[in-house]
């Protein structure tokens, strides 16, 4: 019946057109601490995207920004206080293979060290702010799922277990990835109906796709502009042959773009073949091109509304 925002729990019902995977600000701390960040011309270019963004119909965002990329739920409670948008925060550890000192030590005194720090976050708040992420955060890559990505991953599913938050993934899907993921969480008891498999939009591989959402999970057509992984085109050919074969229930659409993130070079990042990765790329470029290759209203519906609100509605 609610879902819980960066300012409170929200009814369901509000949640809107929901992009399901992005990043306002991805920055590595350590580096922004010494080498220049400000802040307050941080918020304000946020809330300047999040308000036109708005203008676009879109309601909420969940930021995926967790531990390991910067994240600020402080930040973020501003930035949607003073825009409007909804947003929702996420918990997790951003790392393809290695556990950092800091989880790897803790967890050789506490092995569910890592579990109750989730469902802490989730369940009380992070730190003293009292703002509550509603999502964990999975994350493995081309390595496949390594020796601390299996504690990592076990960790998680205790914490989805013990808590009932969706649970969200990065995945690598040249390698089809998503199925290892799938395999080691229902191994531990989760229900994949409580799973994204993110970055799912990055394959045109429509068995791999179709087997993911068969085994019950929702697939993260979610790196629309992010031409390295898969052109525009080809992510719209995918969402439309996966809608042609009655998986629109099973899609959720998003960009995991950022307004700064320090994973990409600026010279990278402000280059021609980034020029769609934008918060507008879904609302001015995809849903008018799903909308003339066919793609009917019910389904556009589905996959920017009714299914977010499924997966983020823990009580249905
Ligand atoms: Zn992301």
């Amino acid at each position: 019946m609610t879902v819980t925002t960066v300012e409170g729990p929200l009814d369901a019902a509000e949640l809107g057109a929901t992009l399901m995977h992005e990043h306002i600000y991805s920055l590595y701390s350590e580096y922004r601490n010494e080498y220049g960040w400000d802040e307050q011309a941080a918020v304000r270019t946020a809330v300047a995207t999040m308000q036109d963004l708005r203008a676009a119909g879109i309601r909420t965002i969940v930021d995926m920004t967790v531990l390991g990329l910067g994240r600020s739920v402080a930040r973020q409670r501003r930035i949607a206080e003073l825009s409007g948008m909804q947003i929702v925060a996420a918990t997790g550890i951003y790392t393809f293979g290695d556990l950092p000192n800091f989880w790897r030590n803790r967890s050789a005194h506490n092995p569910d060290f890592i579990a109750d720090f989730f469902v802490r976050e989730l369940t009380e708040g992070v730190g003293d702010t009292g703002v509550r992420p509603a999502v964990i955060k999975l994350v493995t890559d081309a390595q496949g799922i390594t020796a601390d990505g299996e504690v990592i991953a076990r960790q998680v599913a205790k914490a989805q277990l013990r808590t009932n938050a969706v649970i969200s993934t990065h995945s690598h899907s040249a390698t089809r990835q998503g199925l290892a993921q799938q395999k080691i969480l229902a191994d531990h008891g989760v229900d994949l109906g409580s799973v994204v498999i993110g970055h799912a939009g990055d394959s045109t591989d429509l068995d791999y796709l179709t087997r993911l959402a068969d085994a019950g999970s929702w697939l993260g057509m979610d790196r629309f502009g992010y031409a390295p992984a898969g052109s525009l085109e080809q992510r719209v050919d995918t969402v439309v042959a996966m809608c042609e074969r009655g998986y629109a229930s099973r899609m959720v659409l998003s960009h995991d773009t950022n307004i700064v993130s320090d994973s990409v070079p600026d010279e990278v990042r402000h280059s021609p073949e980034l020029a769609d990765w934008h918060y507008r790329c879904i609302s001015d470029l995809v849903l008018p091109a799903l909308r003339e290759r066919g793609v009917s209203e019910a389904d556009i519906e589905a996959m920017m509304v009714a299914n977010p609100r499924a997966v983020l509605d823990r009580s249905s």
